[in-house]
């Protein structure tokens, strides 16, 4: 039997969709069922050069980077009606190449529109300002755009998380090349067609897909590049800092994390079950900022672990294109198996399986990613399953005494990404919120962040931050314009 045809994607540079160097498109499959969604073509080395070349040309054409920002905020605000309007299909095709529910992918397509007309707003408010000197001068700054900024990101927000960063520099005035993670390029490349219906000038955004060693490496070891915004994982971000460090160009890193979640007895149990429900199990526990971690206070631990395993086994998972599903599958089968191997060593370990731990048995599901939404107790605190990054929908689980073991467990991590805090007491939630060392605290409610708050980590999870109004200092650089006035005029 023939497979049906299926949607060709290519790279875009230039304001063209082209053919990558690296010959017949890769089939990407669906991680519900495995089969074949998209043919996308592979970029290599030559397609990220041409990128750059694209960009640096975009960039030194009069109009993108010297405009006062008005033409920006006004490409990104019809950029933003533009995706909303076409939400839907973009939500179905990232549910179709990423696997998380379709309602999880509704709501990252409006964050990215969120984002664009949040920073179209920023576009034209890019100011200097006027410093006192001594003597008859006149001193100034200017905020300059860098030139070409590369963007590398992961699958697990495959939109949002690109254009998290993506956004912000363009408001700036940079332009772009932006390579998606191998697994997930789909909407980068459909939003980059969006970006040019709506004028977005040629060259101001390309898109490279390709390996992160080859073309990721060749878009950062390159004159061209004068700035790199990363995602993804710890090795990878080191290794784009050492090669960003040899060209002295900045970085920002947005890295992964093991973030705890504190639960008090005086606390709000149901809806903090509720909460650390959705904050380990939203896309199936595939999120940076997963409270993958579970402190409970030790007065309620057993019967908040009851409570949790009764929800985490009403969850319905599904193929995420069905309106029912609640948890979807994994991004891969490779990915699926090192997440089952992190559950395996814990149990070889002595962990015991609160819930889940294996592969749901419904035939219908046999085909696809899918892992039962697991819970686990009785971890050593500084065993592996309770430091390393699982990337799945595993929670670890420890009891807590006092305020005080809360903390140092809590801190007891090489990251440091985000915390969340359940109680009633107000001056506990505010002195943990200063004394657990994470970039981001959120109290009574699962992990939540806005356009216009900062994202980004302390420790290991990264460097620098997305998101914000101070977003766009990332993507600019200051001078400083010193103004001799002339000798001074001499008087009678
Ligand atoms: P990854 O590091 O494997 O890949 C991320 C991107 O880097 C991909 O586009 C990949 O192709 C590219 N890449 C790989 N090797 C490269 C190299 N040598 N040079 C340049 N680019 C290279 O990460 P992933 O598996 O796609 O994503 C999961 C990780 O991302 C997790 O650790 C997660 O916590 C982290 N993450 C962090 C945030 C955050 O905001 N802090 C958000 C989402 C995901």
């Amino acid at each position: 039997m023939t497979e049906p045809p299926v949607a060709k994607f290519g790279l875009f540079i230039a304001g063209e969709e082209v053919e990558g160097q690296g010959g017949a498109g890769r089939r990407l499959l669906d991680p519900a069922h495995n089969r074949p969604v998209a043919e996308v073509a592979v970029g290599g080395r030559d397609d990220a050069r041409r990128a750059l070349e694209a960009a640096q040309a975009a960039f030194e054409r009069p109009g993108w980077a010297t405009d006062d920002g008005s033409l920006r905020a006004q490409v990104l605000r019809r950029l933003a009606a533009k995706l909303s309007e076409s939400a839907e299909a973009f939500a179905r095709l990232e549910t179709l190449n990423m696997g998380k529910p379709l309602r999880e992918s509704r709501g990252d397509v409006q964050y990215v529109a969120r984002t664009l007309a949040y920073v179209s707003g920023l576009a034209d408010k890019i100011e200097g300002s006027t410093i006192p000197v001594p003597g008859p001068r006149f001193d100034y700054t200017l905020q300059e755009p860098l030139g070409v900024t590369v963007h590398i990101a992961p699958w697990n927000y495959p939109l949002l998380l690109a254009i998290r960063s993506v956004a912000p520099a363009l408001a700036a005035g940079n332009t772009v090349v932006l390579k998606p993670a191998t697994p997930t390029p789909l909407t980068a490349i459909a939003f980059a067609r969006l970006a040019h219906e709506v004028g977005l000038p040629p060259g101001v955004l390309n898109v490279v897909t390709g390996a992160g060693a080859d073309v990721g490496e060749a878009l950062v070891d390159d004159p061209r590049c004068r700035q790199v915004s990363f995602t993804g994982s710890g090795p990878v971000g080191r290794r784009i800092a050492e090669l960003a460090a040899r060209r002295v160009i900045p970085v920002t890193l947005e890295l992964g994390g093991k973030s705890p979640v504190v639960v008090f007895p005086d606390a709000d149990l149901d809806r903090a079950a509720k909460g650390v429900v959705y904050g380990i199990f939203g896309n199936a526990g595939q999120m940076c900022w997963a409270g993958s971690r579970l402190l409970v206070h030790r007065s309620v631990h057993a019967a908040f672990l009851e409570r949790l395993a009764s929800l985490a086994e009403k969850l319905r998972l599904g193929p995420g294109i069905e309106e029912t599903t609640e948890m979807g599958p994994l991004v891969t089968a490779d990915h699926l198996a090192s997440v089952v191997g992190h559950v395996d060593r814990a149990r070889s370990e002595g962990a015991r399986i609160v819930t889940g731990g294996d592969r749901p048995s419904d035939p219908a599901l046999a085909s696809g990613n899918f892992l039962k939404p697991t819970v686990l107790a009785d971890v050593a605190p500084t065993s592996r399953a309770a430091q390393e990054e699982i990337f799945g929908p595993v929670l670890v689980t420890f009891p807590f005494d006092d305020a005080d073991e809360a903390v140092r467990l809590a801190n007891q991590t090489s990251y440091g990404l985000c915390a969340a805090i359940w109680t009633r007491d107000l001056g506990t939630a505010h002195t943990l919120a200063r004394r657990i060392e994470a970039g981001m605290v959120v109290v009574n409610e699962a992990p939540v962040t806005f356009p216009q708050t900062p994202f980004g980590g302390y420790k290991e999870s990264g460097l620098g931050s997305e998101q914000g109004r101070h977003s766009l200092r990332s993507y600019l650089r200051t001078k400083n314009v010193s103004v001799h006035l002339g000798a001074p005029r001499k008087t009678a």
